[in-house]
């Protein structure tokens, strides 16, 4: 019987200290920091979110840790990039023993080729990230319809944001002259954008981080700068940045500055949010294109 009492004193004080189930957060992990920010403005307060590859980090390339395995095993939700994106996740989440909802966050957008391979950087169009948005948004609904009021209405709220991000990048571009309308980076991050905006990219390194350009491929660049007069080249916080300076060196374009591609930066960075990441690289565009 005491034993008993002593249970209910127990059940008591767990009850008190979480008056309501409202107040437990859904717990979410994203594969990466574009789509950690995505999360965090569908989900405000009421999610906790994790994000396995984080600030400056390179997702292409990712070796999980040990700590990873326990924060998918926690999740409810794990919400990835998909199209080719995040080789490493699926043994993660099988060796994790994860019962979360894997939710695709490119679901719905009609993917870009390079060669046979889909090009995963379908978040640098902003009319793509809307449909991130809207991904994540349903799939928070789903995990938990108690809170669905509350992920709508910040959805919205983000997506007229995303508006607005979207007419200033189309303003910025066509104040850059058309001849002027290319550049190198460093991978082949920027498809979806080149697609959306008219920018025309070209990237020694491949569509993932993974490959190393040969001698020959730089040359080819090099000879590319030359005859097509590219008046700019670009770091990328993700990559080396030897090889760009080194294009820069020998063609004499000048170095625009970083662009970034693939992840954000940390608070102190230029780009902590996709928001500022975007509009931190049309002023790196503007900046070395308009004359
Ligand atoms: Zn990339």
């Amino acid at each position: 019987m005491r034993r008993f009492q002593l249970w209910l004193i127990c059940l008591a004080l767990i009850a008190a200290a979480c008056p309501a189930r409202a107040e437990v957060r859904l717990n979410v992990v994203a594969s990466f920091s574009i789509l950690g920010d995505f999360v965090k403005n569908v989900g405000g307060d009421r999610v906790s979110v994790t994000t396995l590859v984080g600030p400056n980090g390179d997702v292409h390339v990712y070796t999980p840790a040990p700590s990873d395995a326990k924060k998918v095993a926690e999740a409810k939700l794990v919400i990835i990039n998909g199209l080719g994106l995040e080789g490493w996740l699926p043994r993660l989440v099988q060796s994790s023993g994860s019962k979360a909802v894997i939710v695709t966050a490119t679901e719905g957008i009609a993917p870009l080729k390079i060669g046979s391979d889909a090009d995963p950087h379908a978040w640098q169009s902003v009319a793509n990230a809307r449909i991130y948005v809207t991904n994540i948004r349903d799939a928070l609904v789903s995990a938990d319809p108690a809170t669905a009021g509350i992920y709508r209405t910040n959805a919205e709220t983000y997506l007229a944001k995303l508006d607005a991000l979207d007419r200033d990048v189309r303003e910025a571009i066509a104040q850059i002259p058309k001849a002027r309308h290319k550049v190198i980076s460093t991978h082949n991050a920027f498809g979806y954008f080149a697609a959306a905006y008219g920018i025309d990219f070209i990237a020694p390194l491949g569509v993932s981080t993974e490959s190393e350009p040969s001698a020959r491929d730089i040359a080819g660049i090099i000879t590319q700068i030359r005859s097509l007069k590219i008046p700019a080249v670009f770091l990328e916080n993700i990559s080396d940045p030897r090889l760009i300076r080194r294009i820069a060196a020998e063609t004499g374009a000048r170095v625009g500055g970083t662009l970034y591609s693939d992840s954000l930066t940390d608070e102190k960075g230029e780009a902590p949010t996709y928001i500022e990441l975007v509009r931190h690289n049309i002023k790196a565009l503007t900046g070395a294109l308009i004359d």
